[in-house]
């Protein structure tokens, strides 16, 4: 018996999410503004037809849709509800795979043996709207791809069980190979000269030649697309290769100390992913992006796995002075660990003398903020931040929901 795939997708998740808490909000045009309150992140069906898009500025969205509600991001509250979604999937389905905040794949079963899985798929879309209050979409394919290409054409609150290949063929035929995630414009530039268009065009195409065209990756797209699963349900995230904390740094930034100070910000925030995750690094990289485009990266190793603030700030200092540049304009910094060591067997070298006082000291700064809120205890150097420690929505970042396996 062939084993489908469902594919869920909360329609405009973080209004959605406002919505719960607020339900004054439902039929008005909503928009969920980003980090500095300066673009929205996400829409409501309302606004969006006003032509409001994701990454327009709020000055813009204001003049297109004066009436709109718009609201800062609070993505502590997001994850709590995504978490709760998940809780619900999980009693339908003994295999349940956290993609993203808003999306999940998991093996799609007949709830009932006189039920098909479109009924199923439906059941489970309006039992998540009357527990969480979140409405969904949900796809039912022989493959991810096809789920998550069917569930697309299923928004808003739709339910889609493509079981059969000539209906599978049928949808495929209406939808440009854009809407494959990962085959964005210059893949799809080099699939126009062979007239490949279409979805349905692409898996119609030889493999062979998709191979050539667009790799590895691209090939097992073709095979998803003509219902041989790839990629597996996973239920569990793989182990990081790499850790990272950042982002944008609100604003312009040109005095080094501010820099400085974002720098240090984001080493706390690493380590917590560190302790969390378990692991311990031997290389920084501090990542810089500029205000003229383009970015520089300054890397250094550490001889000695560590997860301590001490160590990581040294490295975080030279780092951050290799990828400088002065008096150039800073928008974006990264602190990433990139090379990673689990938790049990770190080697200390010969040279290497544990360091008791400073992994007291580490553990006592974390036990208070474990108590007391983050950043609650924080390096001196990031009083150079004020705004974004007195603005609470920013003790919580889409980034710091773990577990998900794409961002
Ligand atoms: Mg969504």
């Amino acid at each position: 018996m062939t084993a489908f795939v469902a594919h869920l997708d909360a329609d405009c998740f973080y209004v959605s999410a406002e919505r719960v808490r607020h339900p004054d909000l439902i039929d008005k045009a909503v928009g969920v503004l980003g980090n500095n309150g300066a673009c929205v992140i996400a829409k409501s069906y309302e606004m969006k037809a006003r032509g409001v898009k994701t990454g327009t500025p709020i000055w813009d969205a204001k003049a297109l849709c004066p009436e709109g509600v718009y609201v800062k991001r609070d993505f502590y509250w997001y994850e709590v509800l995504s978490r709760k979604m998940l809780g619900i999937v999980g009693t339908f389905s003994p295999k349940v795979e956290y993609y993203s905040i808003d999306e999940f794949f998991f093996r799609a079963e007949r709830l009932h043996p006189r039920q098909n899985l479109h009924q199923t798929a439906t059941a489970i879309r309006d039992h998540i709207l009357e527990a969480a209050g979140l409405p969904v979409t949900i796809g039912v394919a022989r493959t991810r791809t096809l789920a998550k290409l069917f569930s697309d054409t299923g928004k808003p609150f739709g339910a889609v069980a493509v079981l059969e290949r000539d209906h599978e063929r049928e949808l495929l035929a209406t939808l440009p190979v854009t809407e494959i995630s990962g085959i964005a414009g210059r893949r799809a530039a080099r699939l126009a000269p062979y007239g490949i268009r279409s979805c349905l065009d692409l898996a119609d195409a030889d493999g062979r030649l998709v191979n050539r065209l667009l790799t590895k990756t691209g090939y097992e797209i073709w095979l998803e697309l003509n219902g041989t699963p790839v990629t597996p349900i996973r239920p569990e995230r793989p182990p990081h290769k790499a850790l990272g904390r950042g982002g944008s740094l609100m604003g312009n930034v040109d005095q080094p100390v501010v820099l400085w100070a974002w720098a240090v910000r984001h080493v706390e925030r690493l380590i917590e992913e560190l302790n969390y995750h378990n692991v311990r690094t031997t290389a920084l990289a501090v990542e810089v992006g500029w205000k003229t485009g383009g970015s520089t990266c300054g890397v250094v190793s550490i001889p000695t796995p560590t997860d301590r603030f001490d160590d990581l700030l040294d490295a975080a200092r030279v780092a951050l002075r290799r990828a400088f540049v002065p008096y150039a304009t800073a928008t974006h910094l990264h602190v990433l660990a990139t090379e990673l060591r689990r938790g049990k067997g770190f080697q200390l070298s010969l040279f290497d003398t544990p360091d008791p006082k400073k992994d007291a000291a580490a553990q006592a700064k974390a036990a208070v903020n474990a108590r007391h809120g983050r950043f609650k205890v924080r390096s001196g150097v990031t009083l150079y931040l004020p705004a974004v420690y007195a603005d609470p929505a920013n003790n919580f970042d889409i980034c710091d929901v773990r577990g998900k396996i794409c961002f």
